[in-house]
This record gives C-alpha cells, sequence and structure tokens, in this order.
C-alpha cells in the first residue's frame, strides 16, 4: 500500500494523525498506540482496533517526547518517553487498526 501523505504528532491533544494518500485520517490516542506496540515484549498485535479519541480525557500516561522515524518503506519506528522503540508500526497495520469510517464523508 501506499505510504500516508502526512504523519503528525500532537503532544497536547496526546494523538498521531495519520492522513493516507486518499484523505482518509486516522487520528490514534498515543496511550492506545503505544499499547498496541507490536514488538515481540509487547505483543500489541493482538489489538484489532483503535478507537479514535472520542472526547478528551486524561489519558494515564502523557507523552510528550516521543520521535517518529521512517522503518523503510513499510512504516514508522516510534520512540517512546520510556525509551521503548523496538515496535514497528506497519502502514497496513495502522491502516486497518482505523480504517475509514464510511459513515462521514
Ligand atoms: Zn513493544
Amino acid at each position: 500500500m501506499s505510504p500516508p501523505t502526512r504523519v503528525q504528532v500532537d503532544t497536547d491533544a496526546q494523538t498521531l494523525t495519520i492522513t493516507w494518500d486518499d484523505d482518509h485520517t486516522s487520528v490514534f490516542p498515543l496511550d492506545a498506540l503505544r499499547q498496541a506496540c507490536p514488538c515481540a515484549n509487547c505483543n500489541g498485535d493482538a489489538v484489532e482496533a483503535i478507537a479514535p479519541p472520542a472526547e478528551p480525557r486524561e489519558p494515564e500516561t502523557t507523552w510528550t517526547d516521543l520521535s517518529i522515524e521512517p522503518a523503510g518503506s513499510v512504516g514508522i519506528r516510534i520512540t517512546w518517553d520510556d525509551g521503548h522503540n523496538a515496535g514497528i508500526y506497519r502502514w497496513d497495520r495502522l491502516r486497518r487498526l482505523q480504517p475509514k469510517d464510511e459513515r462521514t464523508t
């Protein structure tokens, strides 16, 4: 699949926003994304869906110092505040975690 056109972290809103090449936008709460870390230790592969943030709430953890780097052409590697960066978030999986919502346009 094509890589997204835009990947943006908002540490105020605690979200990672991905804009796909078909203009679909996925908004992931950082907390949920951390829990979905696909590395062998975290085994977040079991996470099948991440809902977009419904309304502002107090996250369990506030992530303020994460960095994102490309992992080849397949996805991104996120280094979290806690230093963890073992998981590669593949584009196809991210898209599957929050597919296009057909109810809205
Ligand atoms: Zn992990």
